[in-house]
């Protein structure tokens, strides 16, 4: 199994520079062991003017059997032959996947500290398989490839070339050319390889789905296939497909409205501060978020649905919270955080007390037990109305803080804010915004519900006729299970 990636020079720049970012010399030849046998990377040529660098498996046919391939239908051993002589060891596949992460660990993060910007801007790639296994054929491999930017080159490879007459195999040649980013070139091919294969050699574990959708970050949740990638990627194993197909719709909302959300603030604060200097509405929730969690003695913090991770920031500046968890759906997002809190830069005493994590609300998660407090700021309206039972179970009933804080847009007071057409909401992505009577109701149900006590607080200028642009409720446990009082 066998692939190149190569490279010209371009802007004055040496093609070798490849070198740096794959973090391979070009002038050694490396191997590397993985569970299928050894994987080399070398360099056929590696001019200033062009280089490319190739991964060649060699696959080990006997560790691949003995590595669960080798059950037969209904896990009796299969016995027969063909597992030993079948065409793992030729055909690009899963296996040269895996042999991509092994070799490009670092190159497919995208990090390169030797040229970091080389590594975040695109460069001229051609990228060659001689032999791939592909169902669905040359049209499929179009329709994965070309709506990221690759012009696709795929042609049937002979049966046998010397008798025409035999037809195609079931192979392709793959060519694609383009301009892209290096880590983005290997994220499509760590993705796409195995669903072109489409017969995975391992078992796909429900960690599958945290690794499609950070190697599909950017690029998946907007690609017209992501359907059949999803579901090829994760062996057609439905609850894992559906549960990464709602992960991916989640990331893409999200995505697309980060700005939105802080320039409705915005206008909402200059239409409601005259006389001095306004604070913003984003500011004023976050101080009585911090207020709330200061009242209930909490200091260890759960920040739901984290976004860009302000909140995350200003819990960091108070020594009295040691520690902080973010937790978002969208990976952009916690990327963006960990952009904007200098996650990189931050000394170890200041970064022992901070945990970026990825996970979706809608789903219990052992992560999240065993915390002071959990703030849902402006999120729980992101949700579909028949989610919200799933998160109200994964908050109140699996994770059970001491102390829930919930904010959300008061829908009354939209009619406060002129620009805003009458009957819409504040943010596209808002599946809902709910009055003040709609909000207690909800909250008052989920505390009987849970053991939980619940008070209310108005944030920013609280209107006598339609009440204060967010609300927010602030939630303690007050009956606590068996289990936990054994505990
Ligand atoms: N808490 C931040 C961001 C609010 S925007 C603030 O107050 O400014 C809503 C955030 O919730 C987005 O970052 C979105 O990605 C996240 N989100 C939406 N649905 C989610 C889910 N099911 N699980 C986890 N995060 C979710």
């Amino acid at each position: 199994m066998f692939l190149t990636i190569s490279t010209t020079g371009s802007k004055g720049l040496p093609a070798t520079d490849l070198g740096f970012l794959l973090h391979k010399h070009p002038d050694k030849a490396q191997a590397f062991s993985t569970s299928y046998g050894d994987a080399h990377v070398f360099y056929p040529e590696a001019s200033a003017e062009r280089c490319t660098a190739a991964l060649l498996l060699e696959v080990d046919p006997v560790a691949l059997v003995r590595r669960g391939k080798g059950k037969g239908r209904g896990g009796a051993p299969d016995m027969s032959l063909a597992q030993y002589v079948n065409d793992r060891p030729y055909a690009a596949s899963s296996l040269l996947a895996v042999a991509l992460r092994t070799a490009f660990a670092s190159a497919l993060r995208g990090v390169c500290n030797a040229l970091p910007e080389r590594a975040a801007s695109p460069l001229p790639l051609r990228i060659e398989v001689p032999v791939l296994p592909a169902r669905g054929g040359a049209a499929l491999v179009r329709r994965l490839f070309e709506p990221l930017g690759w012009t696709v080159e795929a042609e049937a490879v002979a049966l046998d070339e010397r008798f025409p007459e035999w037809g195609d195999s079931r192979y392709i040649r793959l060519v694609l050319e383009g301009e892209l980013r290096l880590a983005d070139a290997l994220r499509h091919l760590y993705v796409l390889l195995p669903v072109m294969d489409d017969a995975k050699h391992y078992w796909v574990s429900p960690d599958e789905v945290d690794k499609l959708l950070r190697m599909g970050d950017g690029w998946l949740p907007s690609h017209p296939e992501q359907q059949l990638i999803t579901s090829r990627y994760l062996s057609r194993r439905w609850s894992l497909t559906r549960q990464a197909l709602e992960r991916l719709e989640l990331a893409r909302l999200a995505e697309a409205d980060d700005t939105e959300a802080e320039e409705i603030d915005n206008a909402i604060d200059e239409e409601t501060d005259t006389d001095e200097k306004p604070v913003p509405l984003a500011v004023r929730r976050r101080e009585a978020i911090l207020d709330a969690l200061r009242a209930a003695g909490a200091s260890r913090v759960l920040d739901l649905g984290c976004g860009q991770g302000q909140l995350v920031g200003a819990l960091l500046k108070d020594v009295r919270f040691t520690e902080i968890v973010g937790v978002d759906v969208s990976v952009r997002a916690l990327n963006e955080a960990a952009r904007r809190l200098r996650l990189e830069r931050m000394g170890e005493r200041q970064s022992s007390r901070l945990t970026l994590l990825q996970g979706s609300l809608a789903y219990t998660d052992a992560r999240l037990k065993g915390y002071d407090a959990a703030v849902l700021s402006e999120v729980i309206e992101h949700l579909d109305l028949p989610r919200l039972p799933a998160l109200e179970y994964a908050v109140f009933g699996a994770a059970r803080p001491a102390t829930v804080i919930v904010t959300t847009p008061n829908v009354e007071y939209n009619v406060r804010w002129e620009t805003l057409p009458a009957g819409h909401v504040r943010h596209s992505d808002h599946r809902f915004e709910w009055t003040r009577e709609e909000f207690r109701t909800w909250a008052h149900q989920v505390a009987g519900r849970h053991g939980y006590g619940v008070a209310f607080a108005p944030v920013g200028p609280d209107d006598p006729e339609v009440g204060p642009p967010t609300q927010m409720s602030v939630f303690s446990l007050t009956k606590t299970t068996a289990k936990e009082a054994a505990a």
